[in-house]
């Protein structure tokens, strides 16, 4: 059984993985980490199952000696601290909206730990970035806009998903290609090579991408939907088994999916 950690295990994506290693017969959870009011709480308490013994922790260098590979679905905060926690687990890190220094700092671990590190965990989206990035490509005079959508607490934008198509469209461009984050004002004519990102905000929508590549008389519209944060837990965990023996790196979905 591969020994499963989970910082941010409170937050609706934690509280799922720590559900799904509950019921799994070969994932064990050996520790769960959140912060304020949850820690000390048994880890039953998340998903309305009896005592476990497992109780929530704050993020500390000894939470996780007893995992192989830690799930990290937190806040940019929770990252950086769960970064400078670990001393050599595995590592999959779903949390997004990270800084420049986080994200250093993931690198510099990943030279000693195998990290998987993913703007959206679902096997969906990461087939669409290479719908996006070839159709980018074959059709070099369509404009690209990007509109995504996501629940009202939602604290980063645009979604880190969003900026992952903005990335996947502009690999498939030959010239240079601006990514602008919405429109406001007298701004003219929509310059060529712009790729616009529009993010909407409402309800409790667990995530919706359309990709747009519009020409002169017609259009095509990727999309993906995300119906429940099942896709990514399952891509989170499948991420987790792939990498709980790889070599130290920097690894994304594309690996564990062998997408490449
Ligand atoms: P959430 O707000 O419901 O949960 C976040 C949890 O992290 C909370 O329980 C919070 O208390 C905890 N946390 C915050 N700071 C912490 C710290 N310093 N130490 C320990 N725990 C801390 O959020 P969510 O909807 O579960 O999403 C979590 C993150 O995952 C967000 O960044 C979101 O954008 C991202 N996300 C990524 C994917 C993907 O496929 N990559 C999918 C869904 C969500």
């Amino acid at each position: 059984m591969i020994r499963i950690g989970v910082n941010g295990a409170a937050g609706r994506m934690g509280a799922l993985l720590v559900n799904k290693c509950i019921g799994s017969t070969e994932l064990w959870l050996g520790a769960a980490t959140d912060r304020g009011s949850w820690i000390g709480k048994d880890v039953g308490r998340l998903v309305g199952t009896d005592s476990t013994g497992l109780t929530i922790n704050p993020v500390t260098s000894q939470a996780y000696s007893e995992c192989q590979v830690v799930i990290d679905f937190s806040l940019p905060e929770g990252t950086g601290e769960l970064i400078h926690a670990l001393s050599g687990q595995g590592l999959v890190v779903g949390t997004t909206g990270l800084s420049a220094e986080v994200t250093d700092a993931i690198a510099v671990y990943a030279r000693t730990a195998p990290v998987v590190m993913a703007a959206n965990f679902s096997t969906g989206v990461n087939v669409m970035l290479g719908m996006v990035r070839n159709a980018a490509k074959m059709l070099p005079d369509h404009d690209i806009e990007i509109v995504e959508m996501h629940h009202n607490q939602k604290r980063d934008s645009p979604s880190g998903t969003a900026l992952a198509l903005a990335k996947a469209a502009k690999a498939g461009r030959i010239g240079a290609s601006q990514v602008i984050h919405g429109r406001s004002g007298h701004l003219g004519a929509r310059p060529k090579g712009e790729i616009a990102i529009h993010a909407i905000r409402g309800g409790d929508v667990a995530g919706e991408h359309t990709v747009y590549l519009a020409g002169d008389g017609e259009r095509i519209m990727l999309g993906h939907l995300a119906t429940s944060r099942a896709a990514f837990v399952n891509g989170a965990l499948v991420a987790a088994t792939w990498c709980a023996d790889k070599e130290p790196g920097l690894y994304g979905m594309d690996d564990v999916l062998d997408l490449k």
